[in-house]
């Protein structure tokens, strides 16, 4: 009974190939505002700020990086003081002692190999200390060279009610999406899921009934 029922949830709404740039480009209509809501004004305070919201909230990463920024400009910076010191200024984004750890590293890979850039391809963001996949994902998009997509909670429970992949495991997500999405809006398309996940498929309460996407939905519930 339950798999007719999804069998026939699916026809309705058509292939997957199908429905994706109708899907993306209403949820860009939705949510025109969305974007990372990490606050930086650099490469360099991009890739901070991504390694510290590593298990916390943006918001709580901006809160801390708003008076860090101002005494960490360069990567010779956050060599520079004792790492009891930085360990204290980050302190409130958890994880404190690991996070120094990666930052500092990082730092000197970025100055040692990079010339104190940030890089942009992934090979390279993989390759600094504490930088995973979905931070070298999320800092290479916003410089404007997505080479992946970002597969975070909410983009991996949109991709599922959607019908756009079966798997569990992100890094099949991804690949999964990368097939799917056309190249220009990977480093957009996990925005939009983000936003449309927070604000309107949320992970109890979906509300399927204003939502822009039921009619394209397999998962819908009207
Ligand atoms: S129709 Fe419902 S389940 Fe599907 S994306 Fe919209 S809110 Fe989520």
């Amino acid at each position: 009974m339950a798999r007719s029922y999804v069998h026939e949830a699916r026809r309705r709404v058509g292939p997957k190939r199908k429905r994706i740039v109708p899907i993306v480009e209403r949820l860009r209509w939705e949510h025109a505002d969305a974007a990372i809501a990490l606050t930086f004004r650099s490469p360099l305070e991009l890739l901070v700020s991504v390694m510290l919201s590593a298990q916390t909230t943006d918001v709580n990463v901006n809160r801390v990086t708003e008076r860090l920024f101002e005494k960490y400009r360069r990567p010779e910076d956050y060599l520079a003081v004792p790492e009891e010191e930085l360990q204290r200024d980050i302190f409130a984004t958890g994880f404190f002692r690991q996070k120094t750890r990666s930052l500092r590293g990082t730092m000197r890979v970025l100055i040692e190999e990079f010339d104190g850039q940030v890089p942009r391809r992934m090979e390279d963001l993989l390759r600094l200390p504490g930088v995973a996949r979905k931070t070298a994902n999320v800092v290479a998009a916003e410089l404007g060279e997505p080479q992946g997509v970002v597969v975070d909670t909410h983009v991996r429970r949109l991709s599922q009610r959607l019908g756009l992949t079966k798997q569990e495991d992100p890094v099949k997500i991804e690949r999964d999406l990368q097939k799917l999405v056309p190249r220009e809006y990977w480093g957009l398309f996990p925005h939009l899921l983000i936003w449309h996940g927070r604000r309107v498929c949320d992970a109890r309460n979906p509300r399927c009934e204003v939502c822009v996407l039921n009619d394209l939905c397999p998962s819908s519930r009207v």
